[in-house]
């Protein structure tokens, strides 16, 4: 079999919602008054697109072979995403076979060193990685999953995040994450706040169901030990995500150390490449690595990442990132479980977590999703038609 070449990358923005999921309209539960490390200042207090987190808009990958198939990816990176991909990373693709998808991967990294290592520009040569993957996968006429090594289970079981774990667990999910609402400048009434909105949600859910809480990286070591210890004891909190910026490896080690046993400290989703989940699992830095398949390196770099946890005995449970994550977990043993983001702005029903801008895209029915849900070849989603794509930085 002879493999086609790489022809041609395109690089495209898209804004409103989708990959970039925190680009939604007013009055979503995703921007309302949720701590962050910006909460400190009251200007950006109420809503994170205020601060700008949702300057970055999706970025779509799109690379054509010389047989006329195309992968395509979605991620967030928007415009500095199409200008990394067209000004730097296309060279190391286009004329490749697709097949190399180590090699590229490893010149894209290794090139872009003197500027790049996490942040945007590893969130960028994600979205190309998982590009690669979905082409390839096409070109065998096969799902992502199976160039993996295939399904370890039936069917994966998800927990939900977002405002409602009352309503997600009606809907059949095995759990419920909130966003943290008041962080440490709102002090002790805040967190009586925070504790408060447990307990409520504890007696709605009743003992069994799993509550967690995302901390978006807003506290410090001593709130978030008070509030772990205070959330696990009171109200049988499951675990604590992300509660100290990602930079704080002592930090996260000395949580790790502090809260009661049983309770699980979570972090990951902005931490990037084998080397920084080296640190947060040598330095025993929490107990679920939580990789965003979308930023972290993509599907060839999650591969290590997910080694190297599940020789440290831990799990790996991806954040967010739809059927990127979907094709991975389905495949590893390490991963029992996934994430689910409510996405209808009152977390009020189960909508395609990147609706708009994906077609075909599974959802969980019941809480759960069937593998053969994912038997489409590469990923096994379109781009839809109706969603206006810009591409800034054209060759
Ligand atoms: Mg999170």
């Amino acid at each position: 079999m002879s493999m086609p070449t790489i022809r041609h990358v395109r690089a495209f923005t898209v804004r409103g919602g989708g990959a970039d999921y925190h680009d939604q309209g007013a009055d979503h539960w995703i921007d309302d008054h949720i701590a962050t490390p910006m909460s400190k200042y009251p200007a950006y207090r109420q809503s994170r697109q205020s601060f700008g987190l949702n300057v970055l808009g999706t970025l779509v990958v799109e690379i054509e072979a010389s047989d006329g198939t195309v992968g395509f990816s979605v991620t967030t990176g928007g415009d500095l995403g199409c200008w990394i991909v067209e000004k730097h990373l296309a060279r190391f693709l286009e004329g490749s076979p697709v097949t190399d998808i180590e090699r590229m991967w490893d010149q894209m990294y290794n090139a872009t060193l003197f500027y790049g290592r996490k942040g945007i520009v590893i969130n960028t040569i994600s979205g190309v990685d998982l590009a690669l993957w979905d082409l390839l996968a096409k070109v065998r006429k096969e799902p992502v999953h199976a160039l993996l090594g295939g399904p370890v289970r039936d069917e994966l079981t998800f927990y939900a995040t977002g405002a409602r774990p009352d309503l997600a667990k009606q809907m059949g999910f095995i759990g419920g994450k909130m966003p943290l609402h008041h962080g440490p400048a709102e002090r002790e009434e805040g967190l009586k706040k925070n504790l408060d909105m447990l307990g409520d949600m504890r007696a709605k859910v009743g003992d069994d169901f799993w509550l967690m809480l995302d901390c978006w990286m807003s506290l410090d070591l001593e709130y978030a030990t008070r509030l772990a210890t205070a959330a696990r004891n009171e109200h049988g909190l499951k675990w604590i995500e992300e509660a100290l910026p990602p930079d704080d490896y002592w930090g996260y080690a000395e949580l790790r150390r502090n809260v009661p046993r049983g309770l699980m400290v979570t972090t990951g989703e902005h931490e990037a490449t084998r080397w920084g989940f080296r640190l947060l699992l040598e330095m025993q830095c929490c107990d679920i690595i939580q990789p965003d398949v979308g930023w972290c390196g993509g599907i060839t770099e999650l591969l290590k990442i997910s080694s190297l946890a599940d020789a440290h005995g831990k799990l790996v449970v991806p954040h967010g990132s739809s059927v990127y994550s979907y094709h991975f977990v389905i495949t590893r043993h390490n991963s029992p479980f996934a994430e689910f983001l409510m996405m209808a702005p009152q977390a009020d029903q189960v909508v395609p977590m990147f609706h708009p801008q994906l077609l075909d895209e599974p959802v969980p029915v019941n809480g759960r999703m069937k593998a053969s849900a994912l038997d489409k070849p590469g990923f096994g989603v379109r781009l839809n038609p109706d969603v206006a794509l810009h591409r800034p930085y054209p060759r």
